[in-house]
């Protein structure tokens, strides 16, 4: 077999392997099936038992309460920036958004797109996006539609401890990059969204779950794909969904309950972050981390080093030492570790001991 590196990618990201075992083991022929997921309909008893098993292990590990929707849709979370505004944002009504990095920001773009109304209620970018708003900073607006946010801004590497307090506000959340990546009060919330292809599985599906109350809300007169009671209505089967995407989810969500579920999977994605951020804590200054140390995201370790040429030599290095994806995004440059469930903790340490050497060396 070709030698698998230790991956960093943001997204899409590490799989576990084995989740990818079985995907390969399996791709010829689904057992008692006889053909591959690839050419299995979507109307197959096979592939809506699928459907619902992955469901069922989203609600169990998120302990979705009753009265919510589990829905898998096209169209990335890039899409839902532009749905939850067309569904829950009436004219002459203010949503309020807080702005904690590149996709909070996206978000708020394309409500402007539409010619609705969006409310900056926290504004990290005068600070270069390096933190969260704390406990009682957000002036939300108690009349607002819903108020907007992102858990994990996957870029600049902040991370909300809790998500932020709103009242009686309908709170809607971007959970892309730290989706079931650690126990998460769903009920807090009217709406979650999370693109698959970080913490879930390869890109193609988005997975949203929603209170049943919201959809009184919904106009009439979208387009059919971007009407959630539709896909409500069509268990998210009213055209052909994303067939291997949604497989994929399933058999991630049952590694998950395998590995004993949310809170063990948080235990080891702190362990892992600790290990990257103590190598950027002790180094003396030569590495800086991005976010407030309470603001610091477990999944997306963004940092830089004291000039870009350094960078450069960094990145090279760390790839001819197997460390693959650690180059951060393009906006903002430096470094980005990645460290989503699949990303073993011996990739950290790996990761860890690759920072000290290259600094004894460099600094
Ligand atoms: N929100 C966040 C937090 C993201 O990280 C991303 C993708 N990196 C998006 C939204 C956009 O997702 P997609 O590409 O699935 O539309």
């Amino acid at each position: 077999m070709t030698q698998r590196v230790h991956n960093f990618n943001a997204g899409p990201a590490a799989l576990p392997l084995p989740v990818l075992e079985e995907v390969q083991r399996d791709l010829l022929a689904l057992p008692g099936v006889g053909m591959s997921i690839l050419e299995l309909s979507h109307r197959s008893s096979t592939f809506l038992a699928m459907m619902e098993e992955a469901e069922a292990n989203l609600r169990r590990l998120l302990r979705v309460p009753e009265g919510w929707h589990v829905l898998f849709l096209p169209g990335g979370a890039t899409l839902q920036f532009a749905m939850v505004p067309m569904s829950f944002l009436a004219a002459g009504e203010s949503a309020d958004y807080l702005v904690t990095g590149t996709w909070s920001a996206k978000a708020v773009k394309e409500v402007a797109r539409l010619g609705k109304t969006a409310r900056v209620a926290f504004d990290g970018k005068p600070e270069s996006y390096v933190r969260a708003p704390v406990t009682g900073e957000v002036d939300v607006n108690p009349h607002a539609a819903y108020v907007h946010y992102t858990a994990n801004e996957t870029i600049h590497g902040v991370e909300y401890g809790e998500p932020p307090a709103v009242g009686s506000v309908p709170l809607i959340c971007d959970a892309s990059s730290n989706f079931l990546s650690r126990p998460f009060e769903v009920g807090r919330h009217a709406l979650v969204y999370a693109g698959a292809q970080k913490n879930v599985g390869p890109a193609g599906v988005t997975i949203v779950l929603l209170r049943e109350e919201l959809l009184s809300k919904v106009p009439d007169g979208l387009p059919s794909m971007l009407d959630y009671r539709v896909q409500v209505d069509e268990k998210s089967n009213h055209n052909t969904p994303p067939v291997f995407a949604i497989y994929v989810v399933l058999l991630v969500t049952r590694w998950l309950l395998g590995q004993g579920g949310l809170a063990e999977i948080e235990a080891r994605n702190r362990e892992k972050a600790e290990l990257v951020y103590r190598a950027i804590d002790g180094s003396g200054g030569f590495y800086r981390g991005h976010a407030q140390p309470e603001s610091r995201s477990r999944m997306n370790v963004a940092f830089r080093l004291p000039d870009e040429e350094t960078e450069k030599r960094f990145l090279a290095e760390a790839g001819k030492a197997g460390l693959a994806g650690l180059k951060g995004h393009r906006s903002v440059g430096g470094i980005r570790a990645s460290l989503y469930n699949a990303v073993p903790k011996a990739a950290a340490e790996a990761l860890a001991g690759f920072m000290e050497d290259f600094r004894r060396r460099a600094g």
